[in-house]
């Protein structure tokens, strides 16, 4: 039974990946800053005998990241996806920077996935697939930066994908295969009502790509149907 480690599995695209590779029949570590107030994942999970288990875990806290490391140590990882992220603030137009919103935004978008690979590396060695998806956005794309603003957003994600490349460089010689998703413009709380991707179809597409992957993909940026996102 392949497994996957899921961030931020409470809601939005990590819920809608947790839903689908339990129905896939994959082992499941999904992980969230609540267990008791996640009430969809808690029941995913109650409809499996184990297969799903719902982890508390805080990528913001270095302590939250390496006690889930302990618990896991031994489990193998065939994909360990770094989910979770955010997007302070409305406008992060010109002259309307908060710095410290700013931090906070390459705290998880940026520095946490990296120090999720880190803490869990042996894991994802030990397995068979040897995968890290780390979910970007086409807004930290310096090719497609056309429109401007979103300081804060747009530069954790192109920190990212920066930390993605380095990743595909440092572990080749391990067998791991590392990717940036953008997953679409999704109509989750992050991409709000109008946006025209469900969480469903953009993770189903997701899915897919990933299911596809070879080790020459490392170092690819794609979105959730397979198409190649300029850097
Ligand atoms: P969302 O609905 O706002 O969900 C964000 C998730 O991240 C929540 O589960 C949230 O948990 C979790 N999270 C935030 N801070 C965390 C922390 N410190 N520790 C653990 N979990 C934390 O967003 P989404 O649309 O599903 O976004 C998922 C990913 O896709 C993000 O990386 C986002 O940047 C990217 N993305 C989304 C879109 C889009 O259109 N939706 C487009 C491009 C890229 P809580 O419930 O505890 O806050």
């Amino acid at each position: 039974m392949p497994s996957i480690l899921i961030t931020g599995a409470n809601r939005g695209l990590g819920l809608a990946f947790a839903k689908q590779y339990a129905a896939a029949g994959w082992r499941v570590y999904a992980a969230c800053r609540a267990p008791d107030d996640a009430d969809t994942l808690n029941a995913v999970a109650a409809t499996t005998s184990g297969q799903v288990s719902v982890n508390g875990l805080d990528i913001d806290d270095g302590g939250s990241v390496a006690a889930l490391a302990d618990a896991l140590k031994g489990e193998p990882l065939d994909v360990l996806l770094n989910n979770a992220g955010i997007y302070r603030g409305k406008q992060q137009g010109f002259g309307e920077t908060d710095y410290d919103e700013w931090q906070e935004t390459l705290r998880i978008n940026t520095l946490a996935p990296l120090r999720m690979v880190e803490a869990l590396i042996d894991n994802v060695t030990a397995s068979e697939r040897k995968q890290i998806v780390c979910i970007s956005s086409k807004m930290g794309s310096m090719a497609d930066n056309t429109s401007g603003g979103a300081y804060l957003y747009r530069s954790s994600k192109a920190a990212l994908n920066a930390v993605v490349r380095s990743l595909t460089v440092d572990l080749a010689e391990r067998g791991v295969t590392v990717v940036a998703f953008h997953p679409g413009w999704v109509s989750t709380d992050m991409g709000g009502h109008e946006a025209p991707v469900t969480p469903a179809a953009s993770v189903h597409g997701m899915r897919e790509v990933i299911e596809r992957l070879t080790p020459s993909d490392s170092g690819r940026f794609l979105d959730y149907q397979g198409a190649e996102i300029p850097w």
